[in-house]
């Protein structure tokens, strides 16, 4: 039961445009700054998934006033602090969700990345500028992905509110409400707030207790473990005998892993047989250590994002390359592909994220025989050749095998005006 001290049970994804302030609300909520990459604090925007754990405490003494009573530290918070609240600075705060938010790019370049990070999403925080014209192409792109993905917890919320008069953000939040309706957000919660001036946090914090709740785990399957982020952490011109093995993070999706267990990632490693076949061998190999950011763990649940350190040559999960892998017990992971055929192929009636001539977005047209496709299935993106198309079936020949099981969903983006876009999705079929 203590487990939700060490480890976060759930993943929250932040998406919306770019500059909307999703880092901004991670670091109001957890105090930590989740962009840490040299490349993205140059050019001050998201590029890689980021990560930050947070935890939710709530007053003890329940006439403690909503939403005060909510208050969020960051995952090295270890006391049940006291509560803040005038009058009931006597009471201690009670720990009540241990929470990994997930910082998806929310520039259009990276939508591949925010698909990737979206396989593990338990629910997400879209974020709207209050001082931006609603909707943005992003906006509009990112909420898709999140209806296609069947991602049902979703919370709005309309930040910067501290630059526009409070006329300008009502109207807003109208214009907000008028939109959801009869979409995927219908019953989604709007919450104004200001990000910077840590203002309605208390809000998002008590929201995300109310609306997203931990779904039902299962701890007795073989560990299986989606891989989102990979890295070397080795500094350039460390010692050998100090070397570290590869790290990799993601979210486990059933079953527990264990310290000193020997796992399996597949696809592995990609090579070409004699023939010039494309081939690919499973990394075999031993958890060294289990961590979520700085708790070292004997064992990790399903939930939570976490690292695993491993005993593989660090260089083959060198920046990234091992995203979209699983990672599992040996010998129970599912099927490699490097073709598949997809059923129930479903198009976007127009296409997002995409501005013609100013405002008209266009339409999709149907899959095309010969043409590439960009796939998204799991946290893995491929390029794929269209083989055959017949009506809403496809088959697929991918650049890259993918590791995955019959009836997992197939994310389609097609290249349009030189960016990748989605345009739809599919099922895997046999
Ligand atoms: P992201 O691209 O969605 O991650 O956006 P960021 O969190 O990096 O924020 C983009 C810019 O908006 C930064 O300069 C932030 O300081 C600023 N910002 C974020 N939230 C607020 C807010 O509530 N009020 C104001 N005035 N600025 C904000
Ligand atoms: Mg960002």
């Amino acid at each position: 039961p203590e487990i939700i001290s060490y480890q976060p049970t759930i993943n929250i994804g932040l998406i919306g445009h770019v500059a909307h302030g999703k880092t901004t609300v991670v670091r109001a909520i957890s105090g930590i700054r989740t962009t840490r990459f040299k490349c993205e604090l140059e050019r001050n925007i998201t590029v890689r998934l980021g990560y930050a754990n947070a935890k939710i405490y709530k007053c003890e003494d329940e006439r403690c006033p909503r939403p005060l009573c909510y208050k969020a530290y960051g995952s090295d918070m270890v006391d049940n602090p006291p509560c803040d609240v005038p009058g009931f600075d006597k009471s201690k705060m009670k720990l009540l969700r241990h929470v990994s938010f997930v910082d998806c790019p929310g520039h259009e370049i990276f939508m591949t990345r925010m698909l990737s990070g979206a396989t593990v999403m338990d629910g997400s925080l879209l974020l709207i500028a209050a001082n931006e014209s609603f909707p943005q192409p992003q906006t509009l792109e990112h909420w898709s992905a999140v209806d296609l993905l069947k991602i049902q917890n979703l919370i709005l919320l309309q930040n910067k509110v501290d630059l526009v008069q409070g006329e300008v953000a009502r109207n807003q939040y109208q214009a907000i409400q008028k939109y959801v309706k009869g979409t995927v957000a219908s019953n989604a919660p709007i919450i104004p707030i200001s990000a910077q001036l840590n203002y309605n946090m208390d809000v998002v914090c008590e929201y995300i207790m109310k609306k997203i709740s931990v779904p039902v785990r299962d701890f007795v399957s073989p560990p299986q473990m989606i891989v989102i982020r990979s890295f070397d952490v080795n500094k350039p011109g460390c010692e050998v005998l100090e070397l570290k093995g590869g790290v990799v993070g993601g979210s486990i999706i059933k079953g527990v892993l264990k310290v000193n267990q020997i796992i399996e990632l597949r696809p592995g490693i990609l090579g070409k047989d004699a023939s010039g076949n494309l081939r690919c061998s499973p990394i075999y190999t031993r958890v060294a250590s289990l961590h979520s950011e700085q708790n070292k763990l004997q064992i990790a649940v399903p939930g939570g994002l976490i690292g695993v350190g491993t005993t593989m040559d660090p260089a083959l999960s060198r920046s990234d390359r091992l995203v979209g892998q699983v990672l599992g017990q040996v010998g129970t992971l599912p099927e490699v592909y490097t073709e598949i055929k997809i059923a129930n192929t479903h198009l976007l009636s127009k296409l997002l994220g995409v501005t013609m001539n100013g405002t008209a977005q266009g339409k999709v047209g149907g899959l095309i025989k010969g043409e590439i496709l960009l796939l998204n299935v799991s946290s893995m993106a491929t390029g794929a050749e269209v083989l055959k198309v017949k009506d809403k079936h496809a088959k697929l020949r991918l650049k890259a095998p993918v590791c995955t099981s019959l009836g997992e969903k197939v994310v389609l983006s097609r290249r349009i005006q030189g960016h990748w876009r989605l345009i739809g999705w599919g099922v895997i079929e046999d």
